[in-house]
């Protein structure tokens, strides 16, 4: 091996800086050059490519986003694309690409490992929706996010008598707004992979009160069948009965700027390095990620159309936690 490149896809996530830092640094310790692609398959189609170097790297470790750029490319989900890409890669010989992304960004990478093009992807999006991996680049640093959310929203719950939701990320994954639920205290925790009713987020809420609480407050996440637009809608059109005010907070983006914590920097650059190790020792078409602690590989093809499930002990948890 002597030339690799990197690129990012997809949405964006703290921590894929020390990500594409890793990848740099431990490949030219290797021998190799390694480039970085320009906003992620778009720029491998248009040949974006620059080289990295050590120092080029540096002050990058502490920035959010990534300074490779990211991009949603429908032309790379083509057969023609993608053969755009393998000519712009083979243009430069380049012999091999880590990909560093979600679940959308790895089917992209399966799709031109199926070309015979070798590629190693890692495991990043703030969703921790990915299989085979335990946990994502980013994660972390958007539930500490929602934490200072949740805190903050308290104070002002109590003051004013209200009942809070916040509506966090997560696509069709419950993930994040489970544990931002459970480290946050809510009494109430609305996701997509277990269904409830609008009328148990009312009666959650009147426990809280009941019980002297000033502030009941829930999370909910964005792909859930009554996410917080709906709960509002419900709780206003039963206003009299319920008897208190429902206020809701969207992160949205929010959720994914910011300084990575230092949980994400170590496991980007532990993912990162793994990365590197893959290739060096001629494994390709694989999801590096982190497993029991461990860094590990897992084929494309396992990890593809998949979702990995929520803990179910999280969530009895979550119910246990909220009766006290
Ligand atoms: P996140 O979950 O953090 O938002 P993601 O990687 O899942 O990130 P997507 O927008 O789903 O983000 O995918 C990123 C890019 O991956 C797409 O814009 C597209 O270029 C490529 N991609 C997605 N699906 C495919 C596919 N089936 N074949 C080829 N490329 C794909």
């Amino acid at each position: 091996m002597k030339r690799i490149a990197v690129l990012t896809s997809g949405g964006d996530a703290p921590g894929m800086n020390a990500a594409i830092r890793a990848v740099t640094r431990c490949g030219i310790a290797k021998g190799w050059e390694v480039f970085g692609v320009h906003q992620g398959y778009a720029g491998l189609i248009a040949g974006d490519f620059r080289a990295l170097t050590m120092r080029g790297v540096s002050g990058i470790l502490q920035q959010g986003g990534t300074v490779l750029g990211s991009a949603r490319s429908q032309e790379f989900k083509t057969e023609d694309g993608r053969l755009k890409a393998l000519w712009e890669l083979r243009q430069i010989d380049i012999e091999a690409v880590v990909i560093i992304g979600g679940n959308g960004s790895q089917t992209g990478a399966y799709a031109l490992s199926q070309m015979s093009f070798p590629v190693v992807g890692i495991a990043s999006t703030i969703d921790n929706d990915l299989v085979g991996s335990d946990i994502t680049i980013g994660v972390d640093t958007a539930l500490n996010i929602a934490l200072e959310a949740i805190d903050r929203l308290k104070t002002t719950a109590s003051s004013h008598q209200r009942a809070f939701l916040l509506e966090v990320m997560g696509r069709n994954c419950g993930y994040l707004a489970l544990a931002a639920g459970v480290a946050g205290g809510a009494e109430a925790i609305v996701i997509p992979e277990i269904e409830i009713e609008p009328e148990e987020v009312v009666q959650s809420f009147r426990r809280a009160y009941e019980k002297g609480k000033s502030h009941a407050f829930g999370v909910v996440a964005e792909g859930a069948r009554y996410n917080a637009e709906k709960l509002v809608a419900y709780f206003s059109e039963h206003q009299a009965r319920i008897g208190f005010e429902l206020r809701t907070t969207t992160l949205g983006h929010v959720q994914r700027g910011g300084v990575p914590t230092a949980y994400d920097r170590l496991l980007a650059s532990r993912l990162g390095a793994g990365a590197v190790a893959t290739l060096a020792r001629g494994e390709t078409g694989v999801l590096v990620g982190m497993i029991k602690g461990d860094i590990t590989t897992t084929p494309l093809e396992q990890v593809i159309g998949k979702q990995k499930p929520i803990d179910p002990e999280l969530f009895d948890l979550a119910k246990v936690l909220d009766r006290q």
